[in-house]
């Protein structure tokens, strides 16, 4: 079993539908061009005073589907209702601004 597919399983164990296993794996491993670098900075996993650190932040559905339509996002509902979403993208909030035609202050 290749680590792809023992991330997925994995993924699949902890309750996620498979489609969304696949995406996180992917988005973990950086395969098939998973994650997106508009500027060149890997948000998920860059190196910063010797430290790995990576780039947190949370925005709507709507939002993400406005900044990023090219992204392959699944989306499935919890037994309590919670809505989930897991895509392909990791970018940087500054590229999200970008992306929707914002500026972010200096
Ligand atoms: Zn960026």
């Amino acid at each position: 079993m290749s680590d792809r597919q023992a991330l997925i399983r994995a993924r699949i164990e902890e309750g996620y539908p498979p489609a969304a296993a696949a995406n996180m794996s992917d988005v973990e491993m950086n395969e098939n061009a998973a994650r997106r670098f508009d500027c060149g900075i890997d948000a998920w996993g860059f190196e910063e005073d010797g430290a790995e650190v990576h780039e947190d932040y949370y925005v709507s559905n709507e939002l993400w589907d406005r900044a990023c339509p090219d992204d392959r996002v699944v989306r499935w509902m919890e037994e309590d209702g919670t809505e989930l979403a897991q895509g392909r993208f990791v970018l940087c909030v500054g590229c999200l601004e970008r992306r929707l035609g914002r500026t972010p202050a200096a």
